[in-house]
């Protein structure tokens, strides 16, 4: 168990070419790394805990759309997701990505494990579109940075918006 050793930057900014209209509180799964049934469980368990007011929709206009990748673009190194901004606006699209995760979670993972991080990550990002805030805060959901063992752990605390 590594633990300590890596913490990881969670967000990157890139930009987009279009502009966010309405600000919904649905959202929606676009999985591309082909989850399984027992993570992607874990993953809306958690996410509801941190963001309860969030409902999750199938993909259409009005919903955030949560992406899964693999591994983000080469510019953002070891990013864990990302959320993207035009304009100082934050868009209604962030993505995540599922190695940089499972490098940070260690060998040690069950799928419990891997859907809980992948929420916190998804969870960070989907904040700074629920927001519109492209800062970070020095503790709690939208602090930049997670150390793995955070990331792993059960207790959701560090996750919760400091506003709430
Ligand atoms: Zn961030």
């Amino acid at each position: 168990m590594k633990g300590l050793r890596s913490a990881q930057f969670l967000l990157a900014f890139g930009f987009a070419a279009t502009a966010a209209a309405a600000q919904p509180s649905e959202l929606c799964i676009e999985d591309r790394v082909r989850l399984d049934a027992a993570v992607a469980a874990s993953f809306q368990r958690e996410f509801q805990i941190l963001l309860p007011s969030w409902e999750f929709v199938s993909c259409g206009q009005q919903a955030v759309r949560v992406i899964f990748r693999f591994d983000p673009p080469a510019r953002y190194g070891a990013a864990l997701g990302l959320a993207w901004f035009a304009q100082d606006r934050v868009l209604p699209v962030v993505e995540v990505y599922l190695n940089p995760v499972l490098r940070t979670l260690g060998p040690a993972r069950s799928a419990e494990i891997v859907g809980r991080a992948l929420a916190r990550v998804a969870a960070h990002e989907v904040a700074h579109y629920a927001l519109q805030r492209l800062d970070h805060d020095s503790s709690g959901l939208l602090h930049p940075r997670f150390a793995s063992v955070q990331l792993a752990g059960k207790d959701p605390t560090s996750f919760l918006l400091s506003q709430q």
